[in-house]
């Protein structure tokens, strides 16, 4: 459902729009090899053990799945690797969060937390709540408002999250 495959990126979304494209640039994206290396990094320095189903859970974020629920990703650990439990998925993310890999973005319209990995550039989301996919933007009048809008109200923001929840216009006419 939220979870946009990558493989389907070029297919028009239920609402007959065309996929819109994120502001973080596919071909600065750090490749499974280069991540596994940043999670090696953390795994030592936390002095935890290298654990295999971890990087196989790795390996199916950073190939397949963009915005994602924690259920969304057990699903699709599962289609490849049956043999790997929930609670071992579950139990990687804050792992995956820790080393700087994972990025809790947003939580959808029932509060549960979305992920991403982490593209080291900032943007904020649109939600469809028609369709529901995730939309990346990046604006830098509204990021610049806002930064005008906390120095008068006298406060250092340390970080933001904006998403708007949004009804697709394609969709409501096609309705
Ligand atoms: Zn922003
Ligand atoms: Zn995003």
């Amino acid at each position: 459902m939220k979870t946009k495959s990558k493989k389907n990126a070029s297919h028009l979304l239920p609402c007959g729009r065309a996929p819109i494209a994120s502001p973080t640039r596919a071909s600065d994206r750090k490749t499974f090899t280069q991540w596994k290396a940043v999670l090696d990094l953390e795994i030592e320095s936390k002095g935890l053990n290298k654990s295999r189903p971890r990087e196989q859970i790795l390996e199916i974020i950073v190939n397949q799945l963009e915005h994602f629920t924690v259920p969304d990703l057990v699903k699709a650990v599962q289609k490849s690797h049956p043999e790997l439990g929930a609670a071992t998925i579950y139990r990687s993310i804050p792992v995956l969060v820790e080393a700087g890999i994972l990025l809790e973005s947003l939580s959808d319209s029932s509060r549960m937390a979305i992920y991403e990995v982490n593209s080291g550039e900032h943007h904020d989301h649109i939600v469809c709540t028609d369709c529901h996919q995730i939309f990346e933007f990046h604006d830098e009048r509204i990021e610049r408002a806002q930064n005008e809008l906390t120095k008068k109200l006298a406060f250092q923001v340390i970080s933001h999250r904006h998403v708007i929840y949004a009804r697709c216009d394609k969709f409501s006419k096609k309705a």
